[in-house]
């Protein structure tokens, strides 16, 4: 490897990035919004997202806390972790 073919790939890349695809990754742009209030996450099925009842989901982030009025509330994959885990406390779920 000489200073000649490192060049030649420096050169390369730039090409490359002068592109049409020069596109870096893009978001991630999902269609269902996570319902937690606070959160804004894409919520697809595909990226972890899960279907929770309304009274379930409310245990954790209470009524005010969730964007959804359906029965089903949809949550992305970082925020069924976190129901999870809270649920993990309530005995009444796991019994
Ligand atoms: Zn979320």
């Amino acid at each position: 490897m000489g200073f000649k073919s490192r060049a030649k790939k420096k050169q390369k890349e730039a090409s490359d990035a002068k592109g049409p695809s020069v596109k870096i990754k893009e978001e991630y742009s999902g269609e269902v919004r996570c319902d937690v209030a606070d959160c804004g996450n894409w919520a697809d099925k595909k990226i972890g997202g899960r279907k929770l009842a309304f009274d379930r989901a409310a245990d954790i982030w209470g009524e005010d806390g969730l964007l959804g009025s359906s029965r089903r509330v949809t949550v992305c994959k970082s925020c069924y972790k976190e129901w999870k885990k809270a649920k993990k406390d309530d005995p009444n779920e796991w019994g």
